[in-house]
């Protein structure tokens, strides 16, 4: 379901000797299965990507990788922001959006339980 949120997700279903590509998109809020017999190559492409390669490295907390105005930069963790988090921040990071973000520790184990980082390789 999450991942229907992004765009459109090409699914296959394969046995009995025969296999079905399907698109799944999410229309009103539901999944909706288009059956495709011509994915098209960007879907293929998309499809192919490994789940590693959507994952962002961090970096141990360094302000230099930060806009020198950002909460970041400040010393303060810009995953949660200021007024909902006062731990000061671990890592150095870049989000879904190749935006430079801080993360707190508790940031860090979120992100990378949620996959969306790799924690720092320098630390730990
Ligand atoms: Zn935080």
């Amino acid at each position: 379901m999450k991942r229907c949120e992004a765009g459109p997700v090409v699914v296959w279903l394969v046995g009995a000797g025969a296999r079905w590509t399907l698109v799944a998109q999410l229309v009103d809020g539901s999944v909706r299965l288009t059956p495709t017999t011509n994915p098209t190559p960007l879907l293929c492409r998309q499809m192919s990507l490994p789940e590693d390669e959507l994952m962002h490295e961090s970096f141990p907390y360094d302000a230099k990788y930060h806009q020198p105005d950002s909460v970041a930069a400040a010393g303060h963790c810009s995953q949660h922001g200021p007024d909902s988090c006062r731990e000061t921040p671990v890592i150095s990071f870049q989000d879904l959006h190749d935006r430079w973000q801080s993360g707190c520790q508790r940031a860090l184990d979120e992100l990378v339980a949620r996959k969306e980082i790799s924690p720092p390789r320098t630390v730990g």
